[in-house]
C-alpha cells in the first residue's frame, strides 16, 4: 500500500505558520476518504462496479458516438444544462456507459446515485410498511438531491398511477433544481413495429405517459445506441416469422 507523501499515513499535516508549527487535516487523504464514502453511497450494483470509459469497447458506429457524447458530458459537468438518455435495445452497453459517466463525475468529487427502476419502486413501496427501517422520505431524499441520479431501465415496469405520480415527483423535484438525471431504457421513441403495423413493440411514451417523455426531453439529450448483432438476429427472426 501507498503511504501518503503528504501525512506519511497519519492524516495530520504539519505545517510552518509564522513561527508555529502546526497541524491540519491532510488535503489528500481527507479527499480520498471524502471519495470512498460518496462512492459507497452512490449504491453502484457490484456487477457494474468495474464498469468504466476505458473498458466500454463500442461495436457500432451509434455507440462509438455514444461514447464520445459520454467524454464530453463529463469534461463539461457542471457546466451543462442536460443530463444524457441512453435509448437502445439490450446488450448495446447502455448501462455500463451510464455508470462510467456518473463514475467520472464522481471522480470529479460531485455526489452521485444508481437506481435500478424496478427496485426504487420496490423500495419506495416496502417503507411503507411499518417494519420497514426507512421511511418514503429517507428513501427519497437522495434520489431528489444527489448532483447526479442515474435510473436504469425506465420504463421497465408498465406505469400505474402510483408510478406516475412518484416518477413525476421525483423528475420535477429535480428538474425545479436543476439537478442533472442520466437514464437509460429498453425502450426507445421509434422502435422497429412489424410490417403488420401491430403494436407489439411498446414505445417509451407508452410504457411512461405522455407528460413525463416530454418533461424528459427538456431534461435529457436522448443518445440512441444501436448494436449491429441485435439487428441480424431481428432481420432474421423476422424473416423466420414470415416464412
Ligand atoms: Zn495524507
Amino acid at each position: 500500500m501507498n503511504t501518503c507523501n503528504i501525512c506519511g499515513g497519519t492524516g495530520w499535516e504539519f505545517i510552518k505558520e509564522g513561527e508555529l508549527n502546526t497541524a491540519r487535516r491532510c488535503p489528500a487523504c481527507y479527499f480520498k476518504k471524502t471519495q470512498i464514502k460518496r462512492l459507497s453511497s452512490a449504491l453502484i450494483p457490484s456487477r457494474y462496479e468495474h464498469c468504466t470509459l476505458a473498458s466500454y469497447h463500442p461495436q457500432h458506429a451509434t455507440q462509438k458516438k455514444a461514447k464520445q457524447i459520454a467524454i464530453r458530458f463529463i469534461e463539461e459537468y457542471p457546466d451543462i444544462n442536460s443530463g444524457l438518455f441512453f435509448m437502445g435495445t439490450c446488450g448495446v452497453g447502455k448501462t455500463h456507459l451510464a455508470v462510467a459517466t456518473m463514475r467520472s463525475i464522481l471522480d470529479k468529487g460531485f455526489s452521485c446515485i444508481f437506481y435500478d427502476f424496478r427496485e426504487l419502486l420496490k423500495k419506495l413501496q416496502h417503507s411503507y410498511n411499518t417494519e420497514s427501517e426507512l421511511t418514503e422520505e429517507e428513501v427519497l431524499k437522495p434520489v431528489i438531491e444527489k448532483d447526479i441520479l442515474l435510473l436504469d431501465e425506465l420504463g421497465a415496469q408498465k406505469i400505474t398511477s402510483w408510478i406516475r405520480d412518484t416518477l413525476t415527483y421525483i423528475i420535477n423535484r429535480r428538474y425545479n433544481d436543476n439537478k442533472i438525471t442520466i437514464i437509460t431504457s429498453n425502450y426507445m421513441d421509434n422502435p422497429v413495429r412489424s410490417k403488420e403495423g401491430k403494436d407489439e413493440e411498446e414505445n417509451l411514451t407508452d410504457r411512461i405517459g405522455y407528460r413525463l417523455r416530454s418533461r424528459l426531453n427538456e431534461m435529457c439529450k436522448v443518445v440512441v445506441m444501436d448494436g449491429q448483432d441485435f439487428r441480424l438476429n431481428r432481420q432474421t427472426a423476422l424473416q423466420h416469422h414470415e416464412k
